[in-house]
């Protein structure tokens, strides 16, 4: 089943004018393109998204403010697309994303205050990102992790954005075979990609759900070993021609040193999937004129995780 979502967001940015003005503004955005190596990233000047971007997301804080996906905390205009569930027990309302870094940008989240986790305890959340990619053809579903990009650590949910605006949906099929280690199991593979060398991103592909989830709980485990908690990762899953593909990008820090510093080398960049999908989004003006591949390159390699994951995984027996 498809998901049509065009008519809900006609009625919402009718019905809601902030939200509404907002994606009228994306029109006008800015965005440059900066080169990293072999691999394209695009930068986004989006000044809509400084609360995403700077949000205080230690527990304390979050403990002090209402959560702004529950259900009693929406704003009056704020309305619930439907109510989806994929018989793995969870269930979520589709709402419309009042800060838009995409021309349609949903937020998915659970219905209930449940924290934001997928592995190791909830892994059957990753089986409705994949049926929540294939009910929603032509765009990307993506998971920030509580530690790594998440707003609200503390309520479950996905974002969906169109396709075709992170570089990594297609820039990874270009990298040579001595730039891809691949590994299969079952009808799935995984891919390393030891051509993109900051973001070392793994890449799971195949036709069947059930084979992609067996293989990444594989690959998570063969990355971080046993872990009690959530191993700080993002996620990206997109779904065509009767192929899923899933992006995993561990990281090692949920913010670069840039974005403390003080002055003329500070550099308010907070990434998360999309910014490390490909996709920067600078909130303010200064950082969007100044920020450069060279600048690019040095958050990358304080955010993402470098290890041999061709090893590790090898040795994980798939
Ligand atoms: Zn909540």
């Amino acid at each position: 089943m498809t998901i049509d979502i065009e008519p809900f967001f006609q009625q919402q940015c009718a019905a809601w004018p902030s939200a509404g003005a907002n994606y009228s503004a994306l029109n006008a955005v800015q965005t440059k393109e900066l080169m990293v190596g072999q691999v394209q990233y695009r930068v986004q000047y989006n000044p809509g998204r400084i609360t995403s971007s700077a949000s205080q997301v230690d527990a304390e804080s979050i403990a002090n403010r209402p959560c702004f996906l529950c259900t009693d905390h929406l704003p009056s205009e704020q309305q619930t697309l439907g109510t989806y569930g994929h018989g793995y027990g969870h269930t979520y309302h589709i709402l419309l994303n009042p800060y838009p870094i995409f021309p349609r940008h949903l937020t998915i989240k659970h219905v209930e205050h449940t924290r934001q986790l997928i592995f190791p305890t909830a892994p059957e959340r990753l089986l409705d990102m994949l049926e929540f990619a294939e009910e929603l053809p032509g765009y990307t579903i993506f998971y920030n992790g509580a530690k790594c990009g998440a707003s609200a650590p503390d309520h479950f949910h996905f974002q969906v954005g169109n396709r075709g605006f992170m570089s990594i949906e297609s820039q990874w099929r270009k990298l040579s075979p001595m730039e891809l280690a691949s590994f299969r199991s079952g009808k799935s593979t995984v891919y390393v990609l030891l051509g993109d060398l900051f973001r070392r991103a793994l890449i799971v592909e195949g036709s069947d759900a059930g084979g992609i989830f067996e293989l990444t709980e594989k690959v998570m485990h063969g990355v971080w070993g046993n872990t009690p908690e959530e191993p700080p990762v993002n996620l990206l899953a997109w779904y065509e021609g009767g192929r899923y593909t899933l992006c995993i990008i561990p990281r090692a820090a949920h913010r670069p040193r840039c974005y403390y510093a003080k002055g003329n080398a500070r550099l308010l960049s907070s990434p998360g999937a999309v910014d490390l999908g490909g996709l920067f989004v600078l909130p303010r003006q200064e950082d969007f004129e100044k920020i450069t591949g060279r600048h690019l390159a040095q958050i990358l390699s304080e955010v993402c995780l470098y290890a041999d994951y061709d090893w590790k995984i090898t040795y994980s027996r798939l």
